[in-house]
């Protein structure tokens, strides 16, 4: 047989060599004592999408994280070269949550009037400059040196020297100013047993104490801590320089450290819960898959979702099983998934190929999808959500 160009179903385990994975070496501490946590295999890179035509093999890497047994910071342990991060686009809930944030911290009284602001960018959020600017706070240029002000909102799990990283953003710290850190936090990561945190390109994976701990060897306390249900559970610490006066609020600061130690977020056996969800949704969605073919149902996916990458792969989820996945991302479109080989096509496939069922790939999209796409229940068809667990969207539900 010719081998021909285009998406099939066997791209999914074509990593050319399995490279022995070097032992890890903390991103912190430099420790090399520590414990892999979860293993999701050979991944490729969850945001590049190959056109539907090249017949791979694509890249893939070890994608696994490691617990650091000297310091507790969770982080990835291979550091594969990634393409840099797209900047996405800002969904509601951020906006919504900086919002919040930023009144929280004024209220506290963490924002001088008539200090400078600077930022460190993600690729994730928007930028908080504008907000802080209502506040008072004005933009501190290269020339002002050190700003009163620092904010980093899901930056810095993108550093792959953690210890750089954090000590550029203390340096950044004016004498008496004020550090903002905001993280998704591990206790929620493993509360929720979000596994698909997992991710090439964020090198760590915080939980509070262990954060507090990083903050306090470079000088800096952690004197407030504000906690959001942004994406499960997101954390916002306020640090300063030891000993330098301003408000203190250290019971928002001991109940947050508290909640995340009673969870075991530094315990290798708790964070290995997160290896069994992994392997739970994996089989799970396997499984629903396999028995609505078999049962001749006609499936479609939604949403070319970073997140859907790992899941898809680790499923061993191909064309046979899952012919299409839809997005509304016209620069996805005549893409496919990485690793395996299903196309990706436009939205109205939906609504023209008639599937049986949906399976929808960001939970969180569940009621916008239904008032947007109303001709899939309409027509008898369903929804069937994945996030943590398979669940098919019954017209009430
Ligand atoms: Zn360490």
């Amino acid at each position: 047989m010719i081998a021909r160009p285009g998406p099939r179903e066997d791209h999914a385990v074509t990593a050319a060599s399995t490279p022995t994975p070097d032992a890890p070496t903390c991103r912190w501490c430099g420790g090399t004592d520590g414990t892999v946590v979860l293993d999701l295999g050979e991944q490729p890179p969850s945001d590049h999408f190959p056109p539907a035509d090249d017949p791979g093999p694509d890249p893939v890497h070890p994608l696994r994280m490691w617990l650091c047994g000297a310091c507790g910071l969770a982080q990835l342990a291979e550091d594969p070269t990634t393409p840099e991060e797209p900047r996405g686009a800002e969904p509601d809930a951020l906006v919504a949550q900086a919002r919040d944030a930023v009144a929280r911290v004024e209220a506290a009284g963490l924002l001088p009037r008539g200090g400078t602001v600077s930022e460190f960018g993600s690729p994730h959020g928007g930028s908080w400059l504008g907000l802080l600017g209502a506040t008072g706070l004005t933009e501190a240029s290269a020339a002002d040196g050190p700003a009163d002000v620092v904010v980093d909102c899901f930056g810095l799990m993108h550093a792959a020297d953690q210890r750089r990283g954090l000590e550029e953003r203390t340096a950044a710290t004016a004498p008496g100013g004020v550090l903002l850190l905001q993280f998704h936090t591990l206790a929620a990561i493993v509360a929720d047993g979000a596994w698909n945190a997992l991710r090439h390109g964020h090198f760590a994976y915080y939980a509070t104490p262990v954060l507090a701990r990083m903050l306090d060897e470079l000088g800096f306390e952690v004197t407030h801590g504000f906690l959001f249900d942004l994406y499960g559970g997101t954390v916002l610490l306020a640090a300063r320089r030891r000993g330098v006066a301003g408000p203190r609020d250290p019971a928002s600061v001991q109940a947050l450290l508290e909640r995340e130690t009673a969870l075991g977020v530094t315990d290798p056996a708790v964070l290995a819960g997160l290896e069994d969800a992994a392997r739970r949704s994996a089989e799970d969605l396997r499984a629903h898959l396999v028995a609505s073919r078999d049962a001749g149902r006609h499936v479609l996916g939604y949403a070319a979702a970073s997140r859907a990458v790992p899941l898809l792969n680790r499923a061993g989820v191909g064309v046979d099983l899952l012919p299409a996945v839809a997005d509304g991302a016209p620069a996805k479109q005549g893409r496919r998934m990485p690793g395996v080989g299903i196309p990706i096509v436009a939205p109205d496939a939906v609504v023209a190929r008639r599937p049986d069922e949906v399976v929808l790939f960001v939970t969180d999209m569940l009621a916008e999808m239904r008032r947007r796409m109303p001709e899939v229940e309409a027509g008898g068809s369903s929804w069937v959500i994945v996030d943590p667990a398979v669940r098919v969207v019954t017209p009430a539900g």
